[in-house]
């Protein structure tokens, strides 16, 4: 595993920005469960740095790690 994400929790329980996370990622990192925000850990690997998760989110409330850089 290469790549973390992670949500602020403050945001995470935004039902609408959990909605546009869904809809931007396109390797569905991310999942609208209950209004809530849910990472798809099986997924996080895919990731391909797109940044959309990121700029459709308020300002540094979701960060995209690369752990390998670390
Ligand atoms: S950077 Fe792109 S691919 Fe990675 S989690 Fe965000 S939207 Fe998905």
């Amino acid at each position: 595993m290469f790549i973390d994400v992670q949500v602020d929790e403050k945001v995470a329980g935004d039902p609408a920005l959990a909605k546009k996370l869904a809809e931007v990622c396109p390797v569905n990192i991310y999942a609208a469960e209950g209004g809530r925000v849910r990472i798809v850990q099986e997924n996080l690997d895919e990731c391909v740095l797109c940044d959309l998760c990121v700029q459709a989110a308020p300002a540094g409330t979701v960060r995209v790690i690369k752990l390998y850089e670390r």
